[in-house]
């Protein structure tokens, strides 16, 4: 039975849709205006493992995104380059789902731009002015948040702290309350706008989250997801938006917020010079890396990203890439023994689902992967891997890492020597050393077995693969 943390109840809570098998899920997403870094990679890696982790128990999942394409930093940050706000953003867009598809974040259903749903932001605009949760001052309409008796529920807080300064609530200087956000802006000239049943202009940040999860989802829906940061002011903002509008309430049952990644112990920033963004990662290192890394870490844990780290996460995956070669020659073999790991994987398997069941516990459904290769090679050494373990073995991670992505995903073809076989040839030329014929000759016959020939050189014994 899956469970899993509510920031909204604060509480783990077992999960119960809405309807059936149906899951409506909702994620924030980026605003377009510069690459994306590693900390976007980790929250949309997480909930790309939710997806596919729900859908492997039967849910039928959308899996709906939003990309802000019109905001404050887009503009700024057009104007400096002197390009249009639109150019801009699209190739940021365009360089963003790149990076998605290099991490094999395929899970999203559909990516849906604010400047899309113009319409359906208007219409929230108008009914929240209609209902008297909204204001009209010189610059735009803002949000009253004294009317929503509710504010605060999700972040727990109503009044503004310092902290929040950076977190994007606009600034007005005859706003009814400090907290108060806007929901439509009235351009400025030279900014970008639509004409409205007011005076022409554009949306505020908060306000397109609801106008396109209500078009595809109506009022109400299963889970809202994002990083951490968001929960004030913009999840909150969201809240007192949509349930106001429609008196339903919640609007959300379940909330999940991902954790921070830091750089080096710092939070990543441009100024400190610890800033990665997903293209300098994947320009260095494989995808799988990254996707191993962020899922060794429990997602609502803070995560640190070191090279040291990156380094250990490597060695892991050769582990990983060592046992499934040594799996995939063994299951070649005629079978010729009963399975003996039967009970090994039914115990793995359940432990995976349970891991994950609970609150998402990646971390521990890593550790079923670690134990089943430590336990497999120790079969292996004892010559106790039957050809019909290994295609077992190999099933079980097959599904494994349909959730997970790393174990098999996008692992070079070309196919070294593996490091088992090195070691059996280390150990044949040690024995022809001692002069041990016989063992030598049965250390070849073995290699052969698994698909390897030697030929003893004059400078030391060469294999290769038997094609
Ligand atoms: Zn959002």
């Amino acid at each position: 039975m899956l469970k899993f943390y509510n920031t909204l109840t604060r509480k783990k809570e077992i999960f119960k849709t809405r309807r059936d098998k149906k899951v409506n899920l909702f994620v924030c997403g980026i605003t377009s205006y510069d690459f994306s870094h590693i900390g976007h990679a980790r929250t949309y890696i997480i909930f790309d493992m939710i997806v596919k982790y729900l859908k492997q128990k039967g849910y039928n999942v959308f899996y709906l995104q939003n990309i802000t394409d019109v905001d404050d930093k887009i503009i700024n940050q057009a104007k400096r380059q002197k390009v249009s706000w639109k150019d801009l953003s699209r190739k940021f867009e365009k360089e963003y789902l790149k990076d998605m598809k290099a991490l094999n974040i395929n899970s999203v259903t559909k990516y849906a731009r604010a400047t899309g749903h113009i319409k359906e932001i208007i219409s929230q605009v108008k009914r929240l002015l209609e209902k008297g949760f909204a204001y009209q001052i010189k610059d735009g309409i803002y949000y009253d948040i004294s009317k929503f008796k509710n504010y605060g529920k999700l972040s727990r807080r109503t009044v503004l702290q310092a902290e929040d300064g950076i977190s994007r609530i606009d600034e007005a200087k005859d706003k009814k309350n400090k907290g108060d956000f806007c929901l439509w802006k009235l351009s400025k000239r030279g900014e970008p706008s639509w004409p409205s049943p007011w005076e022409p202009g554009r949306p505020g940040w908060h306000i397109e989250d609801t106008a396109i999860t209500e078009k595809y989802f109506g009022p109400q829906y299963d889970i809202h997801g994002g990083a951490r940061d968001l929960i004030f002011p913009h999840h909150e903002a969201e809240i007192a938006q949509m349930e106001a509008i429609s008196g339903k309430s919640p609007m959300v049952r379940y909330w999940i917020h991902a954790g921070f990644l830091t750089v080096s112990d710092k939070k990543m920033s441009k100024s400190l010079g610890n800033f990665i963004t997903i293209r300098d990662f994947l320009e260095k290192y494989s995808p799988r890396i990254l996707r191993l890394f962020v899922l060794k870490t429990h997602y609502l844990s803070p995560i640190n990203y070191s090279e040291k780290e990156i380094d250990q996460v490597k060695k892991q995956l050769e582990r990983i890439d060592e046992f499934t070669e040594k799996l995939k020659t063994q299951s070649s073999q005629p079978a010729a023994d009963q399975p003996k790991a039967g009970k090994l994987i039914e115990k793995s398997k359940k432990e995976f689902e349970k891991a994950i069941d609970n609150d998402f516990n990646t971390p521990k459904a890593v550790a079923v992967i670690f134990e089943i290769i430590s336990k497999g090679n120790a079969l292996f050494d004892k010559n106790k891997l039957t050809p019909a373990d290994a295609r077992d073995i190999l099933k079980f991670l097959k599904e494994a890492d349909k959730v997970f992505n790393f174990i098999f995903w996008d692992k070079k073809e070309a196919v070294k020597i593996p490091s088992f076989i090195k070691k059996m040839v280390r150990e044949r030329e040690k024995a022809r050393q001692k002069k041990n014929w016989k063992l030598a000759d049965e250390i070849r016959k073995k290699i052969k077995q698994m698909g390897y020939q030697i030929k003893d050189t004059k400078k030391g014994s060469k294999v290769k693969k038997i094609k």
